[in-house]
């Protein structure tokens, strides 16, 4: 581990280690007394995206391609801090696209998007982030990427909302303009 994550890491374990007498747990009891520590790991590697960008990723990963069908990858199973609660938010990103000579290996979309769901986020930001970089690294014709997420800060506290999800969708060229070819998709992903 490097000086700098050391220190950080350390740093982390003091807050939580104070967050936890503040809450009057006695944080030198035997089940709490390694928990700043764990929390302070667990922290840095659900933040962990922060430190990649969508590049690092895509730069083995595009490939050229004459094909101009649909690509559509649903399902993609994600896991995220939100940013006003620092509770888990997650489910499942669904993303299609219409190539433009160019095409990504479908296994290193799961790691582009864990880059962005491994930060302090809220969902329309990731989604946002997620179909910009997309975008970015494959000038599709039409691209959308649509998030179906649970949110323990809805679930777990305040008006309970068991159950409910929260779905969020960006579209960008053809599934922009075209509501047919838009609709077409949203049944695709429904069946
Ligand atoms: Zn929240």
């Amino acid at each position: 581990m490097s000086h700098e994550l050391h220190a950080k890491q350390g740093e982390i374990a003091l807050a939580i280690k104070n967050i936890l007498d503040s809450l009057g747990e006695e944080s030198t009891r035997d089940g709490l007394k390694e928990t700043p520590k764990r929390v302070a790991k667990s922290l840095i590697e659900l933040t962990s995206g922060m430190t990649y960008t969508a590049e690092d990723i895509a730069a083995d990963a595009i490939f050229d391609c004459d094909s101009d069908g649909l690509i559509l990858q649903k399902n993609l199973e994600f896991y995220s801090l939100c940013e006003h609660h620092l509770l888990p938010f997650f489910g499942r990103v669904h993303f299609a696209y219409v190539p433009n000579k160019k095409i990504i290996g479908l296994s290193k979309v799961g790691r582009l998007i864990d880059i962005f769901a491994k930060r302090l986020q809220v969902q329309e930001k990731l989604t946002k982030e997620i179909i910009t970089a997309l975008d970015e690294v494959l000038r599709p014709r039409a691209l959308a990427v649509i998030i179906e997420a649970s949110h323990l800060c809805m679930m777990m506290r305040g008006v309970k909302k068991q159950g409910s999800t929260t779905l969020t969708a960006e579209y960008l060229g053809d599934f922009k303009t075209n509501h047919e070819l838009r609709r077409e998709l949203l049944d695709i992903i429904k069946q």
